[in-house]
């Protein structure tokens, strides 16, 4: 094999509970994570020599096109523990907003170590690829299996679930942009002890209960990005005035996502925010149960 295509899925956080500052300065966390189907797509291919060159199309100024992307920084890793991997030629198709809390360039790293995987037939068993990915960023693991996953520790520490029932989302992104590491800082100097019960959600995943998931949302993050970006509470209450049955920020934001219960709801919500001047981007979006579909 001498190329490969890969999607790379963004993911949404149904729960998001933050516990505790650990001493090597990560934070503990306590998520529910779900792929949905909005994706990047990288097509890969092998060169004779050890050179990474990776063409992006449709991104963002921020998202950078040299080492500091997270596609190169996965497959330099890949390449550093294992001789045999050599060069590649990579195409990123973006269509994940970045810096958005939906982890596309987590997405796309993981996909890149799937890719050197397969194209240079390495033989990577889930421990090593994870202890790869996790070295590239704390959603890098959870990227290389995707679907409904309780993931713990500082995102490495996963129990998949069972698969969430039917249900569609539409995901609004504010033309802000929300920095992770602002967030965790301000949320250490933060004195309100609110936690989300993740345990109730983990619980209305495994009985399918539809309005117990919309029910059970929460992340420990929005009140410490909501008051610094109150747009993102105008968003939310937009997606309420649509029938969304719940409304959540996913990670540290600023997209929030509102879920529907049946498929002409989601359309008619996308088409009363897209009518909204000035609102961000906007996605429909389904819960992914299989990555590798
Ligand atoms: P998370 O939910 O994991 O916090 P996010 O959605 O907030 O992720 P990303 O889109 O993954 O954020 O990217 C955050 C930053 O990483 C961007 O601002 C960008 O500078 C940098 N970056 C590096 N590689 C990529 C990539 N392949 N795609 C997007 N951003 C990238």
């Amino acid at each position: 094999m001498e190329q490969i295509t890969k999607k790379a899925y963004a993911k949404i956080n149904l729960t998001l509970d933050v516990r505790h500052k650990r001493e090597d300065g990560y934070h503990e966390l306590r998520t529910v994570m779900q792929t949905v189907s909005l994706y990047d797509e990288l097509t890969f291919q092998k060169r004779e020599d050890q050179e990474i060159v990776l063409t992006i199309r449709g991104a963002s100024p921020d998202v950078p096109c040299d080492r500091k992307n997270l596609v190169y920084r996965a497959v330099s890793a890949v390449m550093e523990r294992f001789e045999t991997c050599g060069g590649m030629d990579i195409l990123l198709k973006k269509r994940i907003p970045s810096a958005a809390g939906m982890a596309g360039g987590s997405a796309d790293a993981a996909a890149a170590i799937l890719a050197c995987n397969d194209l240079y037939e390495l033989h990577m068993d889930e421990r090593t690829m994870c202890e790869i990915a996790v070295g590239i960023g704390a959603d890098v693991p959870y990227c290389l299996f995707g679907g409904t996953v309780l993931c713990e520790g500082i995102g490495e520490i996963m129990t998949p679930l069972t698969d969430l029932p039917e249900m569609y989302f539409v995901m609004v992104k504010p033309d802000i942009a929300v920095s992770t590491a602002e967030v965790y800082e301000a949320l250490d100097r933060e004195a309100a002890s609110w936690h989300p019960d993740v345990g109730g959600m983990i619980r209305a995943v495994k009985r399918k209960d539809a309005r117990a998931v919309a029910e059970y949302l929460g992340n420990r993050l929005e009140s410490v990005t909501i008051p610094r970006h109150p747009v993102i509470e105008d968003r939310k209450q937009a997606l309420y005035g649509c029938g969304a049955e719940g409304v959540l920020m996913s990670g540290s934001g600023p997209t929030v996502f509102g879920i529907f219960f049946d498929r002409e709801q989601q359309s008619l919500a996308y088409e009363a925010l897209r009518g909204m001047e000035g609102i961000g981007q906007i996605y429909m979006a389904e819960p992914v149960a299989d990555i590798r579909d």
